[in-house]
């Protein structure tokens, strides 16, 4: 991961003082973004299909192990270093960006969020053997992962046990269950999915969750379903089904029970699917911007700008955009495992501004631009389509994050209305 030789652009998170590696790295997503995955992102999204050529980048450049440590070989990326990274490719590919999250974080909650969270000394060792294989995977052979949890029930938005479950057998797991909305479906080499595991007759516990790399050439696992949604079209993400899956112990990505703890001690780690929205958010502004200037390529002058409206509504856009980036990097900044109640607030708050205001923003691009803006050969009605995704993710949808935001403010743990 040298570093490119480096144009003056103004990052998506904006200017900061950044570390070398961060300079860098964010030279590298600039170049690959605006030179290959902005060129190609009308047609993953026009056939609904996965932008494998950037994946070919992804890989060539080490981007697809960027969050492994050092000393597996990987990038070594924290979480704030990944995140701003994470927005500048969301700039100028919304699809690989957010399916790239479902890959990094498998190597980021095994890597650098794993050691923030409590193990005993057995799990942590454990632990190291078996993250071991996974890393070697990503860094040797370029395997790329993804991150099916939703099911279609109360599971994914953190309120009940996942129904998919896995029973432990000699050498292994017996995975069975279902799915939906799993990302890289038929594009990724292994499958993390959380399931609970079933303890025979007992009632299913949360604390019981398992994290297990599922390979995609498994006996039982199948993909099934169509995909032709509104937006994200590139990500592919289709049903999957377990009928008595068998992978070894040697798939478990995190020990026993240690998921639902790193769930609670690392709150950040349900973040990272919102800088894909920031970098849409600056794309759709870029755009605006652009376009009122007459400087998009291959588009005739458009002689508005001279409009007091135009201009406000590109000030309103900004001064919109600030906010996103402020709390974005704020919160990316605060990221540690057990937050303060204040620290959480502002990261729930963080979620909710970036994820709802990504698709303000393009809304205002479009009525700002007009009746020739959405056609379909420039990119802002699909940067429209794609933002209205974000507050849709699980666990914090917009609706659950307002929902936890009162409740937490008005509730302290254990209290009640008797
Ligand atoms: C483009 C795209 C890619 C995705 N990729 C992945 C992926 O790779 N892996 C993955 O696991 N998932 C993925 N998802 C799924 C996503 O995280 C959600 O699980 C999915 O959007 C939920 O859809 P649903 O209709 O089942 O929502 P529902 O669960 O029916 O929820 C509908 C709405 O009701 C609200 N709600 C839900 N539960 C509660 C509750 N208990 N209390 C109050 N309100 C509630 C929420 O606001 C939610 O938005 C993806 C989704 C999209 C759109």
């Amino acid at each position: 991961m040298d570093a490119l030789p480096s144009r003056s652009f103004t990052p998506a998170v904006g200017d900061l003082p950044f570390t070398a590696q961060q300079r860098s790295l964010l030279a590298l997503a600039d170049e690959l973004g605006r030179t290959r995955f902005a060129p190609r992102a009308a047609s993953w999204d026009e056939s609904a299909s996965f932008p494998f050529a950037n994946y070919e980048d992804l890989r060539a450049a080490g981007l697809l192990a960027l969050c492994v440590p050092r000393d597996h070989g990987g990038g070594g990326a924290d979480y704030a270093t990944y995140m701003m990274v994470a927005a500048e490719i969301g700039r100028h590919c919304g699809v690989t960006a957010l399916t790239w999250n479902m890959h990094i974080c498998s190597t980021m909650w095994t890597g650098v969020l794993a050691d923030g969270i409590p193990m005993t000394d057995a799990q942590r060792a454990e632990h190291a053997l078996r993250r071991e294989l996974h890393f070697s995977r990503v860094v040797n052979q370029g395997a790329i992962y993804a991150q099916p949890f939703s099911e279609g029930s109360a599971a994914a938005a953190g309120r009940a046990p996942f129904g998919t479950t896995a029973r432990k057998v000699e050498g292994g797991w017996r995975i069975n269950g279902r799915k939906i909305f799993a990302s890289l479906s038929g594009a990724a080499n292994y499958y993390g999915v959380l399931c609970t595991e079933d303890k025979g007759d007992e009632k299913p516990d949360a604390r019981d969750t398992l994290y297990l790399a599922v390979p995609a050439t498994s006996e039982g696992f199948a993909i099934s379903g169509d995909w032709n949604p509104l937006g994200m079209r590139g990500t592919v993400s289709r049903n999957l089904t377990f009928t008595d899956v068998l992978v070894s112990d040697d798939e478990q990505l995190m020990p026993r029970g240690v998921y639902y703890k790193g769930a609670q001690t690392w709150p950040a780690m349900f973040f990272t699917l919102a800088p894909t929205y920031l970098g849409i958010a600056n794309a759709a502004y870029d755009f605006t911007v652009s376009y009122l200037r007459g400087e998009v390529p291959g588009e005739p002058p458009v002689r508005r700008r001279m409009y007091p409206t135009k201009q406000i509504a590109v000030a309103q856009m900004r001064i919109q955009l600030e906010n996103l980036k402020s709390i974005f990097v704020r919160a990316i900044q605060e990221a540690s495992p057990n937050p303060t109640p204040d620290q959480k607030m502002r990261l729930y708050a963080a979620q909710y501004t970036v994820m709802e205001g990504a698709n303000d923003i393009a809304r205002l691009a479009i009525r700002t631009c007009g009746g020739q803006s959405m056609m379909k050969h420039l990119p802002l009605e699909r940067l429209y389509r794609d933002s209205r995704c974000g507050a849709l993710m699980l666990p914090w949808t917009a609706e659950l994050v307002l929902d936890r935001m009162g409740r937490e403010t008005l509730y302290q743990p254990g209290e009640r209305d008797d």
